[in-house]
């Protein structure tokens, strides 16, 4: 998302980076046995679990207020918004994939901006509160860990779980920008801006772990914005792409460690060159594939 509040030119560039997806599915050509699944729309009690039913009859009927096109951002919003349905499919099935094989990803996933009552900031629904909320009811699991490292704050995960104890939500994100209005989030680390690969590593590396010790977790999201990228137009971080893949590295490993089924969900990324948010993204299933050797290659979108 913008910097600051969503602008036109925050429309125009979420619109062109959506190029990305194409790029990054040709890119996936290189790794023998990927395979691209498109996914079932999830169906309206899926939707209304994480979000009112207001909300869904607008989202429907396509009839939002001037403002809530303004906080969706998006240009096309007929277009995307008729694909909200697709979005929690693919999360979904995402989740389910991990409960077979340990490993998840959803490539169009990662709608953390999205609230109970509204969407924004490009997210019509949050997909990951979905998911979770479906898997949780009909497979049983008790406790998931959200782990959020999107340039942005998961401020709509944050509010749509405010009050569940079972779910914790650890959002690192840059300090200052979108969203204006934040959420808290169980735990919340900020960056001051233009933070570069040494410092950003050093933090996650020091507070994650840490997470791990408060909870027996039975699922866990990562949210692995792409948006951290130092040639980003919304970010206002400076990570490189090899910190990039040094931080999915590092992630991949402990959450391995927990040995409990783990998504993978993309989210946002809108590099200056298009391509290099698709690589970031190859670069993250590489390293999802290091520590998930029994994963089945599925990537749903
Ligand atoms: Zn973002």
């Amino acid at each position: 998302m913008s910097k600051q509040r969503p602008s036109g030119n925050s429309r125009e560039i979420h619109a062109v980076s959506l190029n990305k997806y194409a790029l990054f599915f040709e890119k996936t050509k290189n790794i023998p046995g990927i395979k691209i699944v498109p996914s079932k729309p999830a169906s309206d009690n899926d939707l209304l679990l994480a979000h009112s039913k207001q909300w869904l009859r607008r989202l429907k009927l396509n009839d939002l207020t001037k403002m809530e096109e303004e906080q969706l951002s998006i240009p096309n919003s007929k277009l995307l918004i008729s694909r909200s349905w697709k979005f929690a499919g693919a999360s979904i099935a995402a989740a389910l994939n991990s409960l077979e094989c340990g490993l998840g990803i959803s490539a169009i996933g990662g709608g953390h901006h999205a609230k109970f009552n509204t969407g924004e900031g490009f997210c019509p629904v949050n997909d990951i509160a979905i998911a979770i909320k479906k898997i949780r009811k009909e497979n049983k699991i008790k406790k998931v860990l959200i782990v959020d490292l999107d340039a942005h704050q998961g401020n709509g995960t944050a509010e749509i779980f405010h009050n569940d104890k079972n779910i914790f939500t650890y959002s690192a994100h840059q300090q200052f920008g979108y969203p204006e209005k934040r959420e808290r989030s169980s735990l919340d680390i900020e960056f001051p801006p233009n933070i570069e690969d040494e410092q950003y590593l050093e933090v996650i590396q020091e507070t994650l772990p840490e997470i791990f010790k408060k909870s027996n977790f039975d699922m866990a999201f990562y949210i692995a914005g792409a948006d951290i990228y130092a040639h980003d137009l919304l970010g206002d971080m400076k990570v490189s792409m090899a910190g990039i893949q040094k931080r999915d590295a590092f992630v991949f490993k402990i959450l391995k460690d927990l040995k409990i089924p783990i998504v993978l969900a993309f989210a946002g990324g809108y590099a200056k060159n298009i391509d290099d948010t698709a690589k970031i993204y190859f670069n993250t299933v590489k390293e999802a594939l290091k520590s998930f050797p029994l994963f089945n290659k599925k990537i749903h979108f």
